[in-house]
């Protein structure tokens, strides 16, 4: 019978020895490794359920791989090795107290939910990472978030004991539940003393105070439920002290102190568009500038002015601007090269007034870039990874520039 799981009396008994009532195997797992399906007699093996994952631990030295239930609503445990007989099983005291703490902590800010707002839970998971709760509203403001948690934590720092029990009709009778049994008989009751009663079957620590904190690290809106991340206890702690470096981290790097962080950043923010404003108009006007001066320098070939030029470090928009500054001259062709990081580009352009076919230009050039592009007779434009090959590319569109020129 279920009650027989030692884990509903005592959820921290974590040492037992069992008699194997059956030991079904090898089975074989996907990565193509064994597995054997073992019964236990008493079992205190939490399997994966209600929302709660399962135990680990050892069966005579032997790595528990997982624990479920099987169709018969009996505890399967699953082994790497073949057992028999008398076993002494040993489950993970740390990660079974660790999921206690989440499991509790999420009893107690559902009833918190509840009591303040009338909002009601409707999915709960718990895994290794993470603790989500599912709120039947579409939407739950920070202020509300934060009276949730000064309740929840409020029963954490009364250290009121945590009880469950299996109850016959009469005793259900007299509980006022926060929600609907989903099992007509062998009803456990989970209550935290004089704040929440609720029928659950995982296992949950013996007072809140072992629970520690109650934290909400995020609110999220989904198909018109709210879900809220929760972390409890020890979670909470690895949380805070990891966010705490990451605020000192961020804070020593700047030369300020950590609580000043949001003021400051959203103050160099600003800062920095203001400077990439600044920046961008500069390079216009050296653009310009530069442009200018190189058009009146070159020398005319049948009468057109033939630019092949290394506008050096810029991207794809700063090479096009500049041949299209070049090219907005009478009866000129342009091939511009610029380096980005990581790519190299080309721009082949020429003014309106000539018949050249820039595309055919940029298609003789780009092979020396190993890149790609293209464009029309006007003008053609891409980039390729290979930086060295530049003065190369920008040399093969001069020939055939001048070749097209005749
Ligand atoms: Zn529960």
């Amino acid at each position: 019978m279920a009650k027989d799981r030692l884990y509903y009396h005592d959820s921290k008994l974590c040492e037992f020895e069992a008699d194997v009532i059956s030991c079904e195997g090898p089975f074989e797992k996907e990565d193509g490794a064994g597995f054997w399906k073992v019964k236990l007699s008493p079992n205190a093996f939490y399997p994966e359920s209600g929302g709660q994952p399962s135990d680990r631990g050892k069966v005579d030295d032997v790595d528990v791989i997982d624990v479920i239930e099987d169709e018969q609503g009996e505890v399967v445990v699953i082994l790497g090795q073949e057992v028999a007989g008398k076993v002494s099983c040993l489950i993970d005291s740390a990660r079974r107290f660790d999921l206690m703490q989440q499991h509790t902590g999420q009893h107690i800010l559902s009833a918190a939910m509840e009591r303040l707002f009338g909002y009601e839970t409707i999915g709960f998971h718990l895994s290794e990472e993470y603790c989500t709760v599912d709120l039947d509203v579409d939407r739950l403001d920070e202020s509300q978030a934060d009276q949730a948690e000064d309740l929840a934590n409020s029963i954490v720092f009364l250290d009121v004991p945590v009880r469950a029990e299996f109850v016959d009709d009469a005793k259900l009778a007299s509980y006022e539940l926060r929600k609907v049994p989903k099992v007509d008989s062998d009803i456990r009751i989970v209550s935290v003393e004089g704040f929440d009663n609720c029928p659950c079957g995982g296992t949950h620590v013996s007072r809140t105070g072992e629970i520690g904190l109650v934290k909400i690290t995020r609110i999220d809106r989904a198909k018109g439920k709210v879900r809220i991340e929760v972390l409890c206890g020890g979670r909470a702690l690895a949380d805070y002290r990891r966010k705490n470096k990451q605020l000192a981290s961020a804070a020593t790097s700047l030369s300020i102190h950590p609580m000043e962080l949001e003021s400051q950043v959203g103050r160099i923010l600003s800062q920095l568009k203001e400077s990439k404003k600044s920046l961008q108009e500069a390079s216009t006007r050296l653009m310009e500038y530069d442009s200018a001066r190189i058009w009146d320098e070159a020398e005319r070939v049948s009468g057109v002015k033939v630019i092949v030029y290394d506008a050096g470090q810029g991207g794809m928009d700063f090479a096009k601007q500049f041949a299209l500054k070049l090219v907005s001259n009478p009866s000129t062709a342009a091939a511009i090269g610029a380096s980005g990081p990581d790519t190299a580009y080309l721009v082949v352009a020429r003014s309106q007034d000539l018949g050249l076919d820039a595309s055919a230009v940029f298609k003789a050039a780009i092979t020396s870039l190993e890149g790609k592009g293209g464009g029309n007779k006007a003008m053609a434009q891409g980039g390729g990874a290979k930086l060295g090959g530049l003065a190369a590319a920008l040399e093969e569109a001069k020939m055939a520039l001048l070749e097209q020129i005749g």
